[in-house]
């Protein structure tokens, strides 16, 4: 990565934290409360909405189903879209390195939490550099998500990641290894992708192989991929990634489970996604739960078949966030 593109990605320091009182005081000033929590509840529900109808079909055009892939990505960080909005608005800088959630300390817990890097969260390279920072200084894994490559997150993004952890001596891991109680300890960087950007995730391989770097693919709707994709995941395995489970159909767990009863979650949602991958190989020891959405309930019933779960830290304060740290 050269000084321009360094440039592009916006080098402010996070000098400003945004902090609660900071954003709910301006959020009165601009008097967008409201229109917040339309925006939110509206985005929510075209989430679930469209991954049903979306996906509940399966057979389709290939290309119809990755443009739906794409505007799911895209949906499924609408809500992204208004905290920029409220960073634009009160000026703040969104700093990573000040959410604890996000960051493993080695206590072997089981439920991890991740920061989505997608462009749309505004996590630019000084929000990076804290993250990247405070793994080096505590010996602690920096966990970050994103989807697409290319689509929701672009190349240089995911180089100055990586390149950001090389230069501070961070270890890759992904989390078939945070799941191993003998992995030695140390402060790393557990990147992981989400959904079914497949295709674009191969493609990204260069660049992981570039860096050295191990991520964590988290699989959703399996079944709808093609065998081509299906054989691309043991690619990117042979190259050293996880290839781990993300549910059927990308749906709520929580809302699952009020409508149809935990049982019938684990059914459709959970175990179909564990099966299908470990029948084709791949170990799976770790879930990621689709929009971080869980409840104690549903860790310790999905704890009964993987050994670690990841949800996600928001960069944000004006939604409650599902991590439980
Ligand atoms: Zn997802």
């Amino acid at each position: 990565m050269n000084d321009a593109e360094r440039q592009a990605l916006g080098d402010a320091k996070p000098d400003v934290r945004c902090d609660r009182e900071r954003l709910e005081q301006r959020h009165r000033e601009l008097g967008f409360e409201r229109e917040l929590g339309l925006e939110l509840a509206r985005v929510e529900r075209e989430r679930s909405t469209d991954d049903v109808v979306g996906w509940a079909g399966g057979g389709g055009a290939r290309d119809a189903r990755r443009e739906q892939d794409r505007g799911s990505d895209r949906r499924s960080h609408g809500a992204t879209l208004a905290c920029a909005l409220l960073v634009v608005a009160t000026g703040c800088h969104l700093d990573i390195g000040q959410i604890d959630g996000a960051f493993y300390d080695w206590d072997h817990r089981a439920v991890h939490c991740g920061v989505d890097l997608d462009a749309d969260t505004d996590n630019g390279s000084g929000s990076i550099d804290s993250a990247l920072d405070r793994a080096a200084d505590k010996g602690e894994v920096a966990e970050l998500y994103a989807h697409h490559p290319t689509v929701t997150i672009p190349d240089s993004t995911i180089e100055y990641v990586l390149a950001g952890a090389q230069q501070r001596g961070l270890t890759f891991y992904t989390y078939e290894d945070l799941a191993d109680p003998e992995t030695p300890a140390g402060p790393g960087l557990a990147l992981s992708f989400d959904d079914t950007s497949v295709d674009d995730w191969v493609a990204t391989l260069p660049l992981f192989e570039q860096y050295a770097a191990h991520v964590t693919f988290f699989v959703s709707r399996y079944r709808y991929l093609s065998d081509a994709q299906h054989a691309e995941l043991h690619t990117l395995a042979d190259a050293g990634n996880a290839i781990e489970a993300h549910t059927v159909l990308h749906l709520r767990g929580p809302e699952y489970v009020e409508d149809h009863g935990l049982d019938a979650y684990m059914n459709d949602e959970i175990m179909p996604s564990i099966s299908a991958l470990r029948d084709e190989g791949f170990p799976v020891n770790a879930f990621a739960y689709p929009f971080g959405a869980r409840t104690t309930d549903t860790d310790k019933a999905i704890l009964g078949t993987v050994k670690v779960l990841r949800s996600v830290s928001f960069t944000w304060n004006v939604v409650a966030s599902p991590c439980p740290r």
